[in-house]
């Protein structure tokens, strides 16, 4: 789906907040609301929760940590940072979020005390044009509520496994908060269902998924934190001539199990063919084209000796290929595949060996 830049950030609407919008029309519907007002309530809720993305993405940048982008869920955004923060400051970007939805909610009942009395509480069941203010700033209450829960994947969750890992290993703190994101989804479910409101099931869904995906993330960082890039990268590799031909490529295509081709020149690395623009290529300009006209020239690269628990955001974003390179020399490649193998090895217990080149 789309993606557009605030402040900077890209930011990209997953795929599955179509449901929401989809659910949000549904729901709108048959309501004592006229059609703006709906808009305008949806407009602002989105516009709380991006404020509430870029208050994170603000707190990364004080402590250096720059925000590589915002996804927005159904259940609300997702900032992938640069690096992983140390405790300290993860306790504080992950408070910012919520923090901004506090204000936004209090400033606006402050606002609504001192022009006129607010509207009670139980009125705002009944969505109307008078009350669409209080929904807003009802609505970044809840925001904010949900947030501080402690429990991943909420910012709470955060918090709370930065607070643990002053008593415990960063790995047990993780568990913990993970473990009471699964029990949190669980009981949010279950409750949902047996009083029928299926909203709280579609919450609790992803509530658990985003629990299991930072487990997830958070075992990946402890099997590769302290481990430099160079033990897990590819060494044996083929590369291209810069005047090779699609032809050429295809063909090292189907002789080996690589995806991605650097573009050479002598030893200086000049780009990057992916699998997909090799293709294409074949497809719109035939198999005599050279490969210099399809190859990527903003590829990632890594140095041997960085951490790979900290070029681990950096290859979910670019996915499939980054170039290890030192003093300006190609010296390897590391893939999503062979990440994931690496990943899979350490896990049953293989200890890596690390050449020193
Ligand atoms: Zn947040």
């Amino acid at each position: 789906m789309g993606t557009f830049r605030l402040m900077g950030v890209p930011v990209r609407l997953h795929f599955t907040f179509v449901l929401l919008l989809i659910f949000l029309l549904v729901s709108g519907f048959g309501t004592n609301q006229s059609g703006w007002n709906y808009a305008v309530y949806v407009i602002a809720l989105f516009a709380s929760v991006l404020l509430h993305e870029l208050a994170h993405a603000w707190a990364g940048s004080h402590y250096g940590i720059n925000t590589l982008e915002i996804v927005m869920f159904p259940i609300g955004g997702v900032s992938r940072m640069q690096r992983t923060a140390k405790p300290q400051e993860e306790f504080w970007i992950a408070a910012s979020g919520p923090f901004v939805n506090l204000l936004i909610g209090f400033a606006l009942f402050a606002y609504l005390y001192a022009e006129r009395s607010i509207v009670a509480l139980p009125q705002l069941v009944e969505p109307t044009n008078a009350n669409l203010i209080e929904r807003i700033a009802f609505g970044n209450l809840i925001l904010a509520f949900f947030n501080f829960l402690p429990a991943f994947p909420m910012d709470g969750g955060r918090m709370l496994r930065a607070i643990l890992s002053r008593f415990k290993s960063e790995d047990e703190a993780t568990r913990i908060a993970a473990w009471a994101g699964r029990m949190l989804a669980i009981s949010m479910g279950l409750y949902g269902l047996l009083s029928s409101h299926f909203m709280l099931v579609f919450v609790a869904f992803f509530v658990y998924l985003g629990a299991a995906q930072e487990s997830a993330a958070a075992l990946g960082r402890s099997l590769t934190s302290g481990i430099p890039v160079r033990a897990a990268m590819l060494t044996d590799y083929k590369t291209l001539d810069h005047g090779s031909t699609i032809r050429d490529a295809a063909n090292l295509l189907l002789a080996t199990s690589q995806q991605d081709f650097p573009i050479m020149h002598a030893d200086q690395v000049l780009g990057l063919l992916h699998r997909n623009a090799l293709l294409r290529a074949m497809a719109s300009d035939g198999p005599d084209a050279y490969v210099a006209g399809f190859m990527d020239r903003d590829y990632t690269v890594l140095n041997p000796e960085m951490n790979l628990a900290d070029v681990l955001p950096v290859m979910a974003r670019s996915g499939s290929c980054a170039l290890v390179m030192q003093d300006d020399k190609l010296v390897g490649l590391l893939t999503a595949e062979n990440l994931s193998q690496f990943l899979l090895l350490r896990r049953f217990g293989m200890e890596p060996t690390i050449e020193r080149g």
